[in-house]
């Protein structure tokens, strides 16, 4: 496919940058996939409504904040991804709550809210996604959840309208987030509620909490962190590895031997390497053991 299009933008009033055949290998941490048709990075959130404004009616949308939970197929997105990252970063006390926006890194809320006195946020250090993604995914880990700390929401409709929502509209579950009258929406910031307490705790508890994820986690190859939700009262790592596939490969992509539920790029994969190696281990855990295991990873686009 020619991803090549005229724009159809009206780009003059626009202060982002707008690209064209964008390689999403450069946006996703497993470094593997297809171009995206059109890329827009906006200036500020006031930008991204103008540039949803001006929308064509029909494009394909896509938000991408570090691209660390996705997986774009080789053929490429056919629309627009929204870039988040280095775009939505305003990161502020408002009251007594955070207000941060979805461009935003873990790393950096988690420190934020320690500088200023707060406990609770110590989790989002390992998590190397944004905001909006993790509001997309109510990521989580060692017991605790994005939307255990939400307040509220605002959000961004397709028409470019910007909208508050209180955190019991939508549905949460285990890394599981829905509207419940779906519609489409970006999640533009987040108002998080957090206690106050021993700021040194919190900050030991980031240094620890780095560290565990050193040891166990295969952070020196591209990955997308856990590719596999872990089932009802089950670890997915320990069902891959009971089945014998850790160190598993096709082509490029290798089940990863230091964590079972990691999938590594160990150079060259593409995205179906991934996929179908995801599928490989979907189908022989499932034989051996009667249990489906589901991606937790997104996976969009076009096959090649
Ligand atoms: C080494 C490693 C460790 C990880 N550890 C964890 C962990 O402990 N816990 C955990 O939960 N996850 C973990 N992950 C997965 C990932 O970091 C999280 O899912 C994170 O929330 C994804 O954020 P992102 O900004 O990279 O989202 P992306 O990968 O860019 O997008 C993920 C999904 O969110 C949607 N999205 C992104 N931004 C927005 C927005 N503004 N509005 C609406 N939708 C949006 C995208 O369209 C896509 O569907 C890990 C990943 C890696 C690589």
């Amino acid at each position: 496919m020619n991803m090549s299009e005229p724009a159809q933008f009206k780009t003059e009033a626009l202060r982002g940058e707008l690209s064209f055949d964008a390689d999403m290998r450069l946006h996703t941490s497993w470094r593997a996939g297809g171009k995206a048709q059109r890329m827009y990075r906006p200036a500020d959130l006031a930008d991204l409504q103008v540039f949803l404004r001006q929308l064509p009616e029909g494009e394909a949308l896509l938000a991408v904040g570090l691209g660390s939970n996705l997986l774009v197929r080789d053929g490429g997105f056919r629309g627009t991804v929204l870039l988040m990252h280095g775009a939505l970063n305003e990161l502020r006390m408002d009251g007594n709550l955070i207000y941060v926006q979805a461009g935003v890194a873990g790393a950096k809320l988690a420190r934020f809210a320690a500088a200023n006195q707060f406990c609770g946020a110590e989790f989002f250090v390992g998590i190397p996604g944004t905001l909006g993604g993790m509001l997309a995914m109510n990521a989580g880990c060692y017991g605790s959840e994005t939307w255990q700390k939400v307040q509220r929401v605002q959000v961004l409709t397709r028409g470019g309208e910007l909208l508050e929502r209180n955190a019991g509209e939508y549905e949460i579950a285990y890394r599981h987030v829905a509207l419940r009258n779906t519609s489409e929406e970006f999640f533009a910031a987040a108002w998080l509620q957090l206690e106050t307490g021993d700021v040194d705790a919190a900050r030991r508890e980031i240094k620890l909490l780095m560290e565990k994820r050193s040891a166990s986690q295969p952070l020196q190859q591209p990955n997308a962190g856990s590719v596999f939700r872990n089932p009802e009262g089950g670890h997915a790592a320990k069902l891959i590895e009971g089945c014998g596939l850790k160190g598993k490969s096709i082509g490029g992509a290798q089940v990863s031997a230091k964590h079972a539920n990691f999938i590594v790029n160990t150079g060259d994969a593409t995205a179906a390497d991934i996929e179908n190696l995801i599928n490989a281990v979907q189908a022989t855990v499932l034989q051996q053991t009667g249990i489906e295991l589901h991606p937790e990873v997104r996976i969009i686009g076009d096959m090649k």
